[in-house]
């Protein structure tokens, strides 16, 4: 009722586009990542294309030093020569700046200097003994240079050629001119390693493997035996001069790791993977509450759905003793909806205004501390002015926290069981009336009879005194007053029989108020002895002198007495007239007060006893069979017992036990 609309699932073009949102996340973040691989891919080309251009600047640099190198040693060489072959000996200072050109840095190893028809003039530094020449000197590749440079006049270079295991020289033909004679040519041996490896700076070869490749590919000279990382960083340029097919292969080494982007880069990764790992966290996170959202929906729907299903009446209130809950069947019941009834205190608009005083101590009651556990019968008033029955439980209202927030009533609406209570109750209370009512058929000619002879006896008293009057004889005062003493005697007993008899067959409600069962007993005997008398039955009445008084209905007591009575009466039909009698004793036992009948008469066989109770169960030709049945009633009612046993000697003692109304 005053439950929170349960909202709807999701339509489905709703939920395509959810899914796409679910999606977006892991898309922008691919996204990024691609970006982020892309920037850290084109920084690396860019450096790489920087490391290139800084590679190929710095080959041509090298490779201009090294030509710068070559040239000026060839100028060198031909300024010594014409000091070579001026004159011999050779002057100091010649040999002071062939010494200089032999320096290792200039690459030189040897200088010799052959006249014009090849012969070796000298050398420096000199050949040792007959150690082969230093130099390719006698050999073809060595006179085709020499031949060449003769013929063209300038300096030309040799081959490589492998001198002393791995190592390789190759040999400069510088020709001399002097007055426009030639008088020879100056050969300078180069050593290629040293060339290679001396002449590089240091901050080269730091950065660079310097290698020299013959025409056929292969290394003969390095600078560093460590191979590069790198093979994409690698430059290779015509050596020339000295030419003859030889390559300078630069090869940069691997660069310093730049840390700065590795780690930035990594941290992004990181990052990235955090970012990713979070992500799947939430989805997670997030399918488990849809999840727990679909479970608490269902359930809250199921629960809906039995709480409007609900025929108990289930209203809650706060301590203040606000309503703060009714469900739909509290709200059926009453006629009120859940907003006119929500927020009200009391009094309530259900209350039933006649009973007003006793629902509010009753609602006091509860606030205080609870009702009855079995609960508590309530008039209530529905909101059409009908009355409304109902039966209240009411427990403590526990809120999620374990606090005592309130209390929660269930609502029993009974008025169809008291309405259905109330006519069994009249149905029997007119039973039992019409059962008095033949008692009193079947007795009437007795009780006729019996009223018949105080009024008869009146009737000759008056006609006695009638009688005197008219013969005029004396009567003296105290006669007279004897006689009215006798005529009011009997009046009152006739007036004792038609109280009796009215008594017992008024129709009243039930009226249970403390009673003596001595009188009622008394009462019942009196109406019932002039059949006995008539039957030849002896009534014996023994009545405790003391007895507790009982919360009893007096008509209804009576007629259980009367009953037992002619029951016993009855059963004696066949007993000799001596044994005729009927005791009816009361006594006091315990908690209870009880009357018996004991009779001699057939006694209770016992297929019979079974059946005894049973309504309508008679073994009397004009009996009814309701007579047990109705007294038993009537001993509960009043929350007693009817019971029977056998007689000892003969005869059955049936027994009424009602409680007494104060503890004895
Ligand atoms: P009714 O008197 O109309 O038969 P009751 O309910 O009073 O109806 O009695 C039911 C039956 O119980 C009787 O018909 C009789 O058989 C048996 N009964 C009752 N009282 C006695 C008794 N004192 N002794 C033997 N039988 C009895």
């Amino acid at each position: 009722m005053n439950q929170p609309e349960i909202p709807s699932p999701p339509s489905a073009p709703l939920a395509g586009r959810k899914r796409w949102l679910q999606h977006l996340p892991y898309l922008s973040l691919a996204l990024f990542l691609a970006a982020i691989a892309a920037l850290v891919w084109l920084t690396r080309e860019y450096d790489a294309d920087e490391q290139r251009t800084t590679l190929i600047s710095d080959v041509l640099w090298m490779e201009q030093n090294l030509r710068f190198h070559l040239d000026r040693n060839e100028v060198n060489l031909q300024e010594i020569g014409r000091e070579l072959f001026a004159g011999q000996p050779l002057a100091a200072e010649t040999e002071a700046r062939l010494a200089s050109l032999l320096n290792q840095e200039r690459g030189l190893v040897q200088i010799l200097w052959l006249s014009a028809d090849g012969g070796l003039l000298g050398s420096i530094p000199p050949r040792q003994g007959d150690a082969p020449p230093a130099t390719g000197r006698g050999s073809a590749a060595g006179d085709t240079t020499f031949q060449l440079a003769r013929s063209v006049g300038r300096p030309v270079y040799g081959p490589t050629y492998p001198v002393m295991g791995d190592s390789y020289q190759f040999e400069v033909h510088v020709p001399i001119w002097s007055e426009d004679a030639q008088p020879g040519v100056v050969v300078g041996v180069y050593s290629l390693t040293d060339l290679v490896v001396r002449e590089l700076p240091w901050w080269f070869s730091e950065r660079y493997r310097v290698a020299v490749l013959d025409a056929d590919g292969r290394e003969i000279a390095a600078k560093s035996k460590v191979a590069p990382v790198s093979s994409r960083l690698v430059y290779s340029m015509p050596f020339d001069p000295p030419g003859h097919g030889l390559t300078l292969q630069i090869t940069a080494y691997k660069s310093d790791t730049r840390w700065i982007p590795v780690l930035l880069g990594a941290s992004i990764v990181l990052l990235a993977g955090i970012i990713v790992w979070s992500v799947m966290q939430l989805r997670r996170q997030l399918a488990r509450r849809q999840q727990a959202e679909i479970a608490l929906r269902a359930e809250s729907a199921f629960r809906k759905a039995m709480e409007d299903s609900m025929l108990t009446g289930m209203r809650a209130r706060d301590l203040d003793g606000r309503l703060t809950y009714v469900n739909s069947a509290f709200c059926r019941m009453t006629g009120f909806t859940a907003d006119e009834l929500l927020g009200l205190k009391a009094p309530m608009p259900y209350w039933d205004p006649e009973h007003i005083e006793q629902t509010f101590a009753l609602h006091r009651e509860i606030l205080s501390g609870g009702s009855a556990p079995d609960g508590t019968e309530v008039r209530l008033r529905r909101k059409n002015g009908e009355a409304l029955d109902v039966l209240v439980f009411e427990a403590p209202l526990i809120d999620a926290t374990g606090h005592h927030a309130g209390w929660m009533g269930s609502v029993l609406d009974i008025t169809e069981q008291k309405r259905a209570r109330e006519q069994a109750r009249q149905q029997e209370e007119r039973l039992q009336q019409s059962s008095r009512l033949i008692t009193m058929g079947e007795m009437a000619s007795t009780l006729a009879h019996e009223l018949n002879q105080p009024l008869a006896a009146i009737a000759s008293y008056t006609s006695g005194c009638i009688n005197r009057l008219q013969d005029d004889q004396p009567l003296d005062r105290r006669e007279l007053l004897d006689i009215h003493e006798r005529i009011a005697r009997q009046a009152r007993r006739a007036g004792e029989i038609i109280r009796r008899v009215h008594d017992f067959v008024r129709r009243s409600e039930p009226k249970r108020e403390p009673l003596d069962l001595n009188a009622v007993v008394r009462d019942a005997v009196g109406l019932i002895e002039a059949d006995a008398r008539k039957r030849q039955m002896q009534l014996r009445v023994e009545l405790a002198s003391t007895l507790p008084q009982v919360e009893a209905d007096a008509v209804m007591i009576e007629q259980i007495v009367v009953n037992l009575v002619r029951n016993a009466m009855d059963a004696m039909r066949e007993t000799p007239t001596g044994n005729r009698v009927v005791e009816v004793r009361s006594t006091h036992l315990g908690r209870f007060a009880t009357v018996s009948v004991a009779d001699r008469g057939t006694g209770i066989p016992e297929e019979i006893a079974e059946r005894l109770f049973e309504p309508f169960f008679t073994t009397k030709a004009e009996g009814m069979g309701m007579g047990l049945n109705i007294c038993r009633s009537i001993a509960e009612l009043h929350h007693g017992r009817l019971g029977f046993e056998l007689r000892a000697g003969g005869g059955t003692i049936f027994t009424l036990s009602l409680p007494l109304d104060t503890p004895a």
